[in-house]
């Protein structure tokens, strides 16, 4: 059967697009686990969404299971790969089609790296406002697929936001293309809404319509020491006001976590004493440098003064402005430091974030094996990441700590998912923040779209 399989894909792609046994174990699932070689049955890499239909035509008249491949930064095990299941990597999706700075759009293929996105958007004097810390691996299929969030998500809104419109290849190879560059669109079902965030288990986005903005003419960023976590949210409520509009990061920093990223082995220092609680991460896009610096300066002189923070240290330079995101994008380091790891993306309401933060440190502490707990997050979505260390690693323990993280949420009207998706880490908690009755209604769509369940088996639900 596999070779049955294997000689349709060789022919309806080419030999050479299908991989095979050490070409596959060269690879890997995860770019954190690249030391662990790929089990799979063979790994396709079409270059146009003909080729990926082709394929699932071919696997859905075989019942053939396939996942799919993007960048492999994904946080949850949602390209844990089966040895029975078919690879289809996008990154031979790569190419940006157009830039169309009148309707401001760029059409992707999927396997697009969001850095490469970022700079052709700079280069036509535009901006794709998504940004993270994977940004130069993560690709825009990927990104989609898991609505990836980030750190401007408050003033932009989360992928689903930036996305126009969508190609893709359903189970059975249907290809649905619905590339239009239109903001508004009322007629009918928002189809691609359906694609974006459900993980690659509805169907393969093989290339989409972005939504750019105009490219601001000023960047300006400021680390911010505050000692109580009610000011943090009288800061943000503050600057917002005080910078019209203009206010596109608020990045929240336990104290513990600010000395990880800053102290060796990480690359870069702190420009602030260890001395404070609470850091904060602001920038802001405007449209005059040096008056929109002035005007940032002013205010947390005003917030100083107001003893709303008790200290400041602000961005004057390029280098600066590297300088102070490195430190908030470089989370391997701290990540790096906590042995057998375990990461959180949770969502409560911005309100509650402090207390619950305290009282759950406190809690994961108390059990033995915790030894590290570094929060930090995008407060001004009500986003928080948790990287926790342990000094053993057990089925056991694990589930002790997604209990103790996720069992608060539903009380709170939060989710145990904030960006990262549910993949196949935390499909066994979904109903801390869906209720049976949305579950069963994922399902009836899971089941109507792939009614033989062969796309990212085993994932979301
Ligand atoms: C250092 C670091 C920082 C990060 N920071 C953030 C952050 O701030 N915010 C955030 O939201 N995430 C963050 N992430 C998580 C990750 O980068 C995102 O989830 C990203 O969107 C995944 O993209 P990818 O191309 O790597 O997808 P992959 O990891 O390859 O895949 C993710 C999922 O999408 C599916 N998939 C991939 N391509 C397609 C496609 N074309 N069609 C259908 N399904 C597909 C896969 O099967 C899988 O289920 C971070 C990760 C790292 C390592």
């Amino acid at each position: 059967m596999n070779e049955q399989i294997i000689n349709a894909l060789q022919r309806a792609i080419g030999v050479k697009k299908v991989l095979l046994g050490a070409d596959v174990s060269s690879r890997y699932e995860h770019i954190w686990t690249m030391d662990v070689p790929l089990n799979a049955m063979a790994v396709v890499l079409p270059s146009t969404t003909t080729e990926v239909s082709a394929i699932m035509k071919i696997c859905y008249a075989h019942d053939q299971p396939v996942v799919v491949h993007g960048g492999l930064t994904n946080l949850v095990g949602s390209t844990k790969t089966q040895s029975n299941e078919v690879v289809i990597s996008t990154e031979r999706l790569n190419q940006i089609e157009e830039v169309d700075a009148g309707s401001r759009t760029m059409v992707v293929q999927a396997g697009v790296i969001l850095e490469t996105i970022q700079q052709k958007a700079k280069d036509k004097e535009l901006l794709f406002p998504l940004n993270f810390g994977a940004k130069g691996s993560a690709q825009i299929g990927g990104i989609i697929s898991t609505n990836a969030g980030g750190l401007r998500v408050f003033r932009y809104g989360m992928t689903r936001n930036l996305v126009l419109g969508l190609e893709v290849v359903l189970a059975d190879g249907t290809i649905i293309s619905s590339m239009k560059k239109i903001i508004k669109d009322n007629s009918g079902y928002d189809l691609k809404q359906l694609f974006i965030g459900s993980e690659g288990t509805l169907g393969i986005i093989t290339k989409a319509v972005l939504k750019l903005v105009e490219a601001p003419k000023s960047r300006n960023s400021a680390w911010i020491g505050l000692t109580s976590y009610k000011k943090v949210i009288q800061l943000l409520k503050f600057l917002n006001k005080g910078l019209a509009g203009t206010l596109s990061g608020f990045e929240l920093v336990w104290q513990s976590t600010f000395k990880a990223l800053t102290s060796p082995p990480a690359s870069v220092k702190s420009p602030l004493p260890y001395d404070y609680p609470y850091y904060v991460l602001v920038e802001t896009l405007g449209s005059h440098q040096q008056k929109d610096l002035e005007t940032l300066q002013a205010l947390l002189e005003t917030a100083m003064n107001d003893k709303l923070i008790a200290e400041a240290a602000i961005a004057f330079t390029e280098s600066d402005l590297n300088w102070f995101w490195q430190i908030r994008e470089d989370v391997h380091v701290m990540i790096g430091a906590c042995q057998n790891n375990q990461q959180y993306d949770i969502s409560i309401p911005i309100p509650e974030i402090g207390k619950y933060v305290k009282k759950i440190v406190k809690k994961l502490f108390e059990i033995p094996e915790v030894n590290l707990v570094y929060p930090l997050g995008h407060v001004a979505d009500g986003n928080i990441h948790f990287s926790i260390g342990k000094t053993k690693q057990s089925k056991k323990l694990i589930h002790q700590i997604n209990k103790t993280i996720y069992k608060p949420l539903k009380k709170l009207g939060g989710s145990i998912s904030a960006e990262h998706g549910i993949g196949w880490d935390k499909k066994t908690y979904l109903s801390f923040s869906r209720s049976p009755e949305e579950i069963s209604l994922m399902k009836t769509l899971k089941k109507s779209m792939d009614p033989k369940g062969l796309l990212n088996k085993g994932k979301v639900i």
